[in-house]
């Protein structure tokens, strides 16, 4: 049995050993360690996000995604600002200070608009942190966003292998503009997420090794990890899905490499299985996001088949996802939940952007 040592440390080879270990109890071990870890940073607790999935439009033709541009089954939707700003109105009732605006890569939301709903959540909630996810920019848009009051952007990386990323994407996209648009970001001081799946086509253990070591190099805020799940309706709909038991240790493997980076218990991870976000919560995530779409739409988000949560009003997925992390033993908190700085809890402080 490979022993874990100290975090930094970690070598390719012991990382390539417990990317493809098979055997419960080095698994277990390594989630105890990643547990301790969060525990030194962020205590028991665990941070609500509010997830406002507000367009499926999207330009992009990613092999892998249901909202793919060549995807004629899709119902596409935009949600206009008004309904948008119902959404934040419904979760800063709810107790939530954290709005993630996620969308496909859609060029209805012109900068000028982005800019508009931005400015309108951070003149109402000045107490929230607003987060948006909305794929690749130039460098003077995540400026003006920045400048409007957007503190956070999620940009998964997908894959930092470029052979591997370009089975994955059509030849439009590279994972060169990917990487740059996250160093923009970073630069412009947002707290940056980034993050991959588990399971894609053709993805090998190295390929997951150069992802962490991507994320260690990219040093994140935030690390989203989820398992690849097929949309009958893209070309990868008949592949199979990534596993329940590598996404757990990548996440906390990930855990031991960023140790104060927030790690969302993914919805993907639920969708696989029944306590999948406790089991993430268990191997290092700290981190939640329920859903604010209104109902109507959160059938049409559709990534990837059978996602959950899809028919909760959104005062059921906080009541649901609160008594789940009670149970797993851990301490829901709806506060900003901003990154932790780089140094364990007993002398935190926290950055407030
Ligand atoms: N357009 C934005 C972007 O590209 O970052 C945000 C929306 S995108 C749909 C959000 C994430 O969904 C992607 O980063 C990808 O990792 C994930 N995703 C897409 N298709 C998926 C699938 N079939 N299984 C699991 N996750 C998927």
């Amino acid at each position: 049995m490979t022993r874990l040592t100290r975090r930094a440390k970690l070598s390719d080879d012991e990382l390539l050993h417990y990317i493809s270990t098979d055997d419960p109890a080095e698994a277990e071990a390594l989630f105890a360690r990643a547990r301790a870890e969060r525990e030194k940073y962020y205590g028991a607790d665990v941070y609500f996000r509010g997830l406002i999935e507000f367009t499926n439009y999207c330009k992009n033709d990613c092999l892998y995604c249901g909202i793919r541009r060549s995807n004629r089954n899709v119902e596409r939707y935009r949600l206009s600002v008004d309904q948008i700003l119902n959404c934040a109105a419904l979760g800063s009732m709810l107790g939530y200070h954290t709005f993630v605006l996620q969308g496909g890569e859609d060029t209805y939301f012109t900068d000028e608009r982005v800019v508009e709903i931005v400015g309108a959540l951070h003149e109402k909630y000045p107490g929230c942190a607003i987060t948006l996810s909305i794929g690749e920019r130039s460098e003077e848009s995540y400026a003006a966003f920045r400048e409007a009051g957007a503190a956070r952007y999620l940009l998964r990386h997908e894959t930092a292998n470029e052979a591997h990323y370009a089975m994955l994407h059509p030849a439009s996209m590279s994972l060169e503009n990917r990487k740059q648009c996250l160093y923009n970001l970073k630069k412009l001081r947002f707290q940056v997420g980034s993050g991959f799946m588990v399971g894609t086509p053709y993805q090998t253990p190295e390929n997951l090794l150069e992802d962490l070591r991507f994320l260690q190099e990219l040093e994140p805020d935030m690390v989203g990890i989820g398992p690849f799940i097929p949309q009958s309706d893209t070309p990868f709909g008949g592949e199979p899905g990534g596993s329940l038991e590598q996404t757990l240790r990548m996440v906390a493997l990930s855990r031991l490499l960023l140790p104060s980076a927030l790690i969302p218990a993914t919805t993907a991870l639920g969708t696989i299985h029944g306590h999948g976000r406790e089991k993430a919560l268990l191997a290092g995530a700290n981190v939640v996001m329920p859903n604010l779409s209104p109902k109507n739409v959160r059938k049409l988000y559709a990534l990837y088949d059978n996602k959950i949560c899809t028919g909760d009003e959104a005062a059921e997925c906080l009541g649901c996802m609160t008594g789940r992390i009670k149970r797993a033993g851990f301490i829901p908190n709806m506060c900003r939940g901003d990154v932790a700085l780089k140094r364990p809890r007993s002398v935190r402080l926290h950055r407030t952007e």
